[in-house]
C-alpha cells in the first residue's frame, strides 16, 4: 500500500504547506530603507538591544531584489509614493509590507495634500502597526503577529489575492 493511501487525505499537502511557511517566516529579510521619524525605532529595533536577527531577520537588504519585508516606517510623501512602489514591484514574491507607525497607516497629524493618506493606498498592507512612534518592542511584537499570520497562510493564496488585486488596478502581467 503506498504513502498516499496510509495518510488521510490532506495530510502530506498540510504538512508541506507548514515546512514552506515556517521557512518563509524564520527568513524574513526587510528592505533597507525608512521615511521618517518611526524610521529610528525601526533602526534600534535592528542594532544590539533589541536585535532582530533573533528573529531570522539578520540584516536590513540593501536591494529589493533580495528582500521580502517592506517596513513602511513614517509618513508618504506624494512624491515618495511612486518610488516606493517601484521598490515593492521589485520585490519578489512572496512579499509582505508592514505599516508603521500612524502617519504610514493614516497620514497621522500630517491631513494635507502632500501626505498619502494611507500607504495602503500604495501597496497593499499585511500588518498595521498604531503608535507615534510605535517602540521597538512594539514593531517586534507586530512582526511576531505577521509570523503567525504567514505561519498560517494556505500556499499560494496570497498570490492569488495579489493577482486579483493587480487585475482590478489593471496592472497585472
Ligand atoms: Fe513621525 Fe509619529 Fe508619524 Fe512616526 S507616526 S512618522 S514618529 S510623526
Amino acid at each position: 500500500m503506498g504513502l498516499e493511501e496510509k495518510l488521510p487525505s490532506g495530510v502530506l499537502l498540510t504538512t508541506v504547506e507548514k515546512l514552506v511557511n515556517w521557512t518563509r517566516k524564520s527568513s524574513l529579510w526587510p528592505a533597507t530603507f525608512g521615511l521618517a521619524c518611526c524610521a529610528i525605532e525601526m533602526m534600534a529595533s535592528g542594532a544590539g538591544r533589541y536585535d532582530l536577527a533573533r528573529f531570522g531577520m539578520e540584516v536590513f537588504r540593501a536591494s529589493p531584489r533580495q528582500a521580502d519585508l517592506m517596513i513602511v516606517a513614517g509618513r508618504v510623501s506624494q512624491k515618495m509614493a511612486p518610488v516606493l512602489r517601484q521598490i515593492y514591484d521589485q520585490m519578489p514574491e512572496p512579499r509582505w509590507v508592514l505599516s508603521m507607525g500612524v502617519c504610514a497607516s493614516s497620514g497621522g497629524m500630517f491631513n494635507n495634500y502632500a501626505i498619502v493618506q494611507g500607504v495602503d493606498h500604495i501597496v497593499p498592507v499585511d500588518m498595521y502597526l498604531p503608535g507615534c512612534p510605535p517602540r521597538p518592542e512594539m514593531l517586534m511584537d507586530a512582526i511576531l503577529k505577521l509570523h503567525h499570520k504567514i505561519q498560517n497562510e494556505p500556499l499560494g493564496a496570497k498570490r492569488a489575492r495579489q493577482l486579483a488585486r493587480a487585475q482590478a488596478e489593471g496592472t497585472a502581467t
